[in-house]
């Protein structure tokens, strides 16, 4: 005998689907194929493809068109000779989004179109007052404003921002970020002044996400640590961005790494932060300071660019330079064995700073990884530097703000009517 099959959830509407809900749920079938095309499509393809009539596809890309979310380009059908068929793409003069970063080397900008690409990326040194917020968004705000106004120009409509923080956020709220000394700053509120939406959000989340936006596996599963003024990770998943039941995770900057090692920013001792920062890294080069005290107020971000100073005193195989980046090598490959003993990942992405160090780190980290992780000795684990450089959290930022139009492009639409 077999019980009947009852459904446990709210029932169904009866009657019909509202029109206006079947409207957009074909426009968006629609517009996720041009997206996923990747050249331009011709309309009887995309009937073909979609099941819709031929008049529902005209309806719609005369609805895409008049949005900007597409435009129309030529296209050689099955190559053959003859006048080009007109297809349709994705439009890069339609919306974009702006991402903001604030990174070892200063402060940066970045305006992404539609399709994706860098439309605009700009940088600039960290204010003279240091990481005061005040002072730092303030400059993130000027630099945003340009960047809309540089998109304008290109006839772009920016309608999202998005600024990546090294720190765990809550809200637009930073909850703490050691290495910029702040905590409880309400960098939401203060980047309204952008005039456009604004989202905050983990730099190393942001940056994994660049990756993913830019690699060729949409499903892949990778841990992304972003290397810097402080050290977070990101972990995606099966081409989901993991981001733990409070939405803090991948603060591996203070994984205990040595527990009665050096003190941190962040009142612990041994983090891998103390090991392996920017700071960090600087602190154990003689002289390399500049009379400037890393880690105090007015430090040294306004006088030199710390990253280009390690890499140069590296390629001149200065000995403390080799033996900081060694020390720092080892200490994030304990840390990632960790991580990577855990979530079972079998690749990770080094990012930031790490990205441009990643000659001298490499090997040591992967002396570590292939010591301490159980299933390394049948299945090494990939330790490569990431495809966006340092750049990944600043375009990551950008792609995510423009993710929330090709995801919903019916907003937009509404937003333009
Ligand atoms: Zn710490």
């Amino acid at each position: 005998m077999t019980a009947a099959f009852r459904l446990s959830g709210p029932r169904p509407p009866e009657g019909a689907v509202r029109q206006e809900d079947l409207r957009d749920l074909n426009l968006k079938v629609v517009f996720q194929r041009i997206l996923d095309a990747g050249s331009p499509i011709s309309r009887t393809e995309l009937a073909t493809a979609t099941g819709l009539t031929r008049p529902t596809i005209t309806r719609i890309a005369e609805e895409l068109l008049a949005g900007r979310l597409i435009t129309e380009k030529g296209v050689t059908h099955n190559g053959r000779a003859g006048r080009p068929r007109m297809g349709l793409t994705l439009s890069d003069r339609g919306p974009a989004g702006l991402g903001l970063d604030i990174r070892a080397d200063g402060l940066a900008a970045c305006v992404v179109d539609l399709t994706g690409t860098v439309r605009h990326l700009t940088f600039a040194p960290m204010p003279p007052t240091g990481r005061d917020a005040g002072a730092v968004l303030g400059s993130l705000i000027r630099m945003g404003c340009e960047a809309i106004e540089a998109a304008t120009v290109k006839e772009l409509t920016v309608v999202t921002a998005t600024l990546a923080v090294p720190g765990p956020v809550d809200g637009g709220v930073v909850r703490i970020a050691p290495a910029l000394g702040w905590r409880d700053v309400d960098a939401g509120t203060f980047l309204a002044d952008l005039g456009v939406p604004c989202m905050v959000d983990n730099e190393a989340n942001l940056a994994a996400l660049g990756e993913l936006y830019a690699g060729d596996d949409p499903v892949g599963s990778f841990l992304y640590v972003s290397g810097g003024l402080g050290i977070g990770a990101g972990i995606v998943l099966d081409g989901s961005l993991m981001r733990g039941a409070r939405g803090w995770s991948g603060e591996l900057g203070h994984v205990t790494v040595e527990p009665e090692g050096a003190a941190c920013a962040c009142g612990s001792r041994g983090c891998l932060e103390a090991y392996a920062s920017t700071g960090a890294i600087l602190g154990a080069l003689p002289g390399a300071t500049n009379g400037v005290v890393p880690g105090a107020a007015g430090d040294i971000f306004e006088r030199i660019n710390p990253d280009s100073l390690i890499t140069t005193r590296a390629e001149a195989a200065d000995p403390a330079a080799l033996a900081a980046l060694d020390r720092a090598g080892s200490a994030l490959g304990i840390a990632l064995s960790g991580a990577v003993n855990v979530l079972d990942i079998d690749t990770v992405l080094l990012g930031g700073s790490f990205a441009l160090l990643s000659s001298w780190l490499t090997d040591s980290v992967r002396a570590e990884i292939d010591r301490r992780v159980l299933t390394a000795s049948w299945s090494p684990v990939t330790v490569r530097p990431t495809l966006l450089g340092p750049d990944a959290a600043v375009i990551g930022a950008a792609l995510t703000s423009i993710d929330q139009i090709r995801r919903r492009p019916t907003t937009w639409l509404a937003r333009q009517s």
